[in-house]
C-alpha cells in the first residue's frame, strides 16, 4: 500500500498557507500547518495545526520532524504600507524564520523544500517606469531590492541553491507576484493593493461615499494573480524537477486605477478616484512568464476580472458583517 505523504506549511495561519492547506488535504497528504496564529477568516482543514514561532530553531525543529516535504511560506509581511517601514524588523523576522526552518528540514532529512520568494527580489533600476519589459528569472542580477523585504527574500533564494549544492536538499523556489483572493488580510494596514480597494469600493458603495482614495497618482502598475493559480503553480512546481528561481504570476499589466475600475464594476458603481500621498512601491512591475511556461507547460488562468469579482464578494461581506458588529 503507498504511503500517505506528510507534509509541513509554514504559514498555515495566512492567505496562501491557509489555501495551501486545503489543497494538499484535497490532494491526499496528511497535513501539518504551522504558524504564530491561527487562520483569522475561516478553521484550518490541516490534520495537525501548531502554533509555533520560527524565528526560535528549537521550534523549526518540531515544525519538519517527520515530515516528507516543507513548503516554507511563514514570513513577517504585508502591503507597501507595511514593507516600506519596518525593514529592521522584517530582516530580523524573516531571516531568523528561513535560516532555521532551511536548517531543521536538513537535520529531519526532509524530501522537498518549497520556499515562497516574491517579484519584490527584482531591481529597483529595472522598474523605474510604469511600462516596462517583463521581468525574466535572470533579470534578479546585479541585484538592488528596493526593500529590506527583497534583500531577505533574494539572500534566502541563495541560501536555498547551497543547500542544495551542499547538503542534496531538493529545493524549489517560486517568485510570487501579487497573489490576491478571499481569506487574506483586507484592513487593519497589512493589506495588500486589491484587497485594500475592494474594501475602499465595499465601504464607500455601502456607506453612499462618492470617492474613494488611491495612494499614488494611480498610473504605477502591476500583475496581480488569483490565489487557484498561484496553488496550482506551486504544486506543479514542487513536483517537477526544476531547482532554478521560477515566477509564479499573471502576465497582464494594469495600472492601479484600472484595478480600481475593475472592482468597481464589480461592486457595480462608479467612483471619483482622489489620489493622495502614499507608499507606492516599484513605479511598474509585470511577470516574464516564457520560463513558467517552458518549464511546467502551464501558466495562470483566471481572469483579473474572475478573480477580483470572486474576491470583491467575499471582502464585502467582511465589511457588512464588521459593520454589524
Ligand atoms: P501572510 O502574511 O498572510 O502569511 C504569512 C504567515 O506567516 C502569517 O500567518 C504569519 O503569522 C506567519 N508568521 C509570521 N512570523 C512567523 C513566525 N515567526 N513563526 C511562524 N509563523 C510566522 O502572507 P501570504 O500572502 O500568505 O504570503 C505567504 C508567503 O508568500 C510569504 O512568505 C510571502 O512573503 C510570500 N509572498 C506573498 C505574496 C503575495 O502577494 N501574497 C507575494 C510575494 C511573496
Amino acid at each position: 500500500m503507498k504511503k500517505t505523504k506528510k507534509v509541513v506549511i509554514t504559514g498555515a495561519g495566512g492567505f496562501v498557507g491557509h489555501h495551501l492547506v486545503s489543497f494538499l488535504k484535497k490532494k491526499g497528504y496528511w497535513v501539518r500547518g504551522v504558524d504564530i496564529k491561527h487562520p483569522e477568516y475561516k478553521s484550518t482543514d490541516a490534520d495537525e495545526f501548531l502554533k509555533l514561532d520560527l524565528r526560535e530553531k528549537k521550534n523549526a525543529l518540531k515544525a519538519t520532524e517527520g515530515m516528507d516535504h516543507v513548503y516554507a511560506l511563514a514570513a513577517d509581511m504585508g502591503g507597501m504600507g507595511f514593507i516600506s517601514k519596518n525593514h529592521a524588523t522584517i530582516l530580523y523576522n524573516n531571516a531568523t524564520i528561513n535560516l532555521n526552518t532551511i536548517e531543521a528540514a536538513r537535520i529531519n532529512k526532509v524530501g522537498r523544500y518549497f520556499y515562497s520568494s516574491s517579484a519584490c527580489i527584482y531591481p529597483e533600476y529595472r522598474q523605474i517606469k510604469s511600462k516596462l519589459k517583463p521581468l525574466k528569472e535572470e533579470d534578479a542580477f546585479p541585484a538592488q531590492p528596493q526593500d529590506a523585504y527583497g534583500w531577505e527574500k533574494l539572500v534566502t533564494e541563495i541560501l536555498a541553491k547551497y543547500y542544495h549544492e551542499e547538503h542534496g536538499l531538493e529545493t524549489r523556489i517560486a517568485r510570487f507576484h501579487n497573489i490576491f483572493g478571499p481569506y487574506g488580510t483586507w484592513d487593519g494596514g497589512r493589506e495588500k493593493a486589491p484587497a485594500a480597494i475592494c474594501r475602499k469600493v465595499a465601504i464607500a458603495k455601502l456607506t453612499g461615499k462618492k470617492e474613494i482614495e488611491i495612494w499614488g497618482d494611480g498610473k504605477q502598475t502591476r500583475s496581480f494573480c488569483y490565489i487557484d493559480d498561484c496553488l496550482n503553480g506551486i504544486y506543479k512546481l514542487m513536483m517537477s524537477d526544476f531547482r532554478e528561481p521560477l515566477n509564479i504570476g499573471q502576465d497582464r499589466m494594469v495600472t492601479i486605477d484600472q484595478l480600481v475600475d475593475i472592482v468597481s464594476k464589480t461592486a457595480g458603481v462608479n467612483f471619483k478616484k482622489k489620489h493622495i500621498p502614499g507608499p507606492q512601491g516599484v513605479r511598474g512591475r509585470n511577470s516574464d512568464n516564457t520560463k513558467l511556461r517552458e518549464t511546467l507547460k502551464w501558466e495562470p488562468e483566471i481572469s483579473l476580472e474572475e478573480g477580483l469579482a470572486r474576491t470583491y464578494q467575499w471582502i464585502e461581506e467582511q465589511v457588512k458583517t464588521k459593520n454589524k458588529n
